[in-house]
């Protein structure tokens, strides 16, 4: 069973919901309803907020789509999902200015609009009010910019600082650090979420599990290719296994390639 439809189609890119993005609706719904006094116009202006928020994630994964399009990546989807939004691509080429760009053009979509909105506040003459659409059109692009900007890889701001310190070191060793870096903030993040909103604790959880499955994913791609790299050489004993592969490192080699084959499949 899938756990996401589809609902159409940009610049080639193919749209999908999630199953359990109707959540969060129904959460705000339960929040808004919960107010003592709360009006309809109230719970409708939450449903408003909620597309307008959505409407801006769009923009954002947007914004990494098109750049990763300029380099020739192919962008397999954008997915929403209670969390947000995520743009998946067939695979990044491990070069940092090209994984740099990509991670910043998001973030970089949300400054935009928050510069333009604020402008048309200031031109106008309109004071900044979270209860009305404008003003909270420019607290969201501000507070999206900024959290996405925090180093707690696979967040945006962990990517910029995986491409940073893969300048000047080995692809594995980059995430590997940028990695580390991101458990430390998804650690705060679920601490915080225990004072905070239960969300930021689920980001945290998040962060730590897609962190540490990407972690594992790289060192089984470089694995992999130093694997068929030494297949190549004639002679060698084993077909080229070296005493350092295991059986183990094998089954996960040929798990790795299962993952990678079931995801070409999902691009259909
Ligand atoms: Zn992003």
């Amino acid at each position: 069973m899938r756990d996401s439809f589809a609902i159409g189609r940009v610049f080639g890119i193919q749209i999908r919901v999630h199953l359990l993005f109707p959540l969060i609706l129904a959460f705000v719904l339960m929040q808004g309803l919960s107010q003592p006094g709360a009006s309809a116009a109230d719970v409708l202006f939450l449903i408003a907020a909620v597309f307008l928020l959505f409407g801006v994630v769009f923009l954002h994964e947007l914004g990494h789509s098109l750049v990763a399009q300029s380099f020739g990546i192919q962008v397999l989807d954008i997915t929403f999902w209670p969390l947000g939004g995520m743009a998946r691509m067939a695979e990044l080429p491990e070069k940092p200015r090209i994984e740099g760009l990509v991670a910043i053009a998001g973030p970089a979509v949300n400054g935009v609009l928050f510069t333009a909105g604020l402008l048309a506040h200031l031109l106008l003459g309109l004071p900044i009010a979270l209860d009305t659409l404008p003003g909270y059109f420019i607290y969201i692009n501000l507070a999206m910019g900024a959290f996405n900007l925090i180093p707690a890889f696979p967040m945006d701001g962990g990517r910029i600082l995986r491409a940073w310190l893969a300048r000047k070191r080995d692809w594995v060793d980059a995430t590997a650090i940028a990695v580390n870096v991101g458990r430390l903030f998804a650690f705060l993040m679920i601490i915080a979420g225990f004072y905070q909103s239960c969300v930021l604790s689920l980001i945290g959880v998040w962060v730590w599990w897609m962190g540490a499955r990407e972690l594992w994913a790289v060192r089984m791609k470089h694995k992999a290719q130093r694997f068929y790299e030494q297949a190549n050489y004639p002679g060698s004993e084993m077909g080229g296994l070296t005493p350092g592969f295991t059986p183990e490192d094998l089954q996960k080699l040929e798990a790795f390639r299962g993952h990678l084959k079931n995801f070409k499949q999902r691009d259909d």
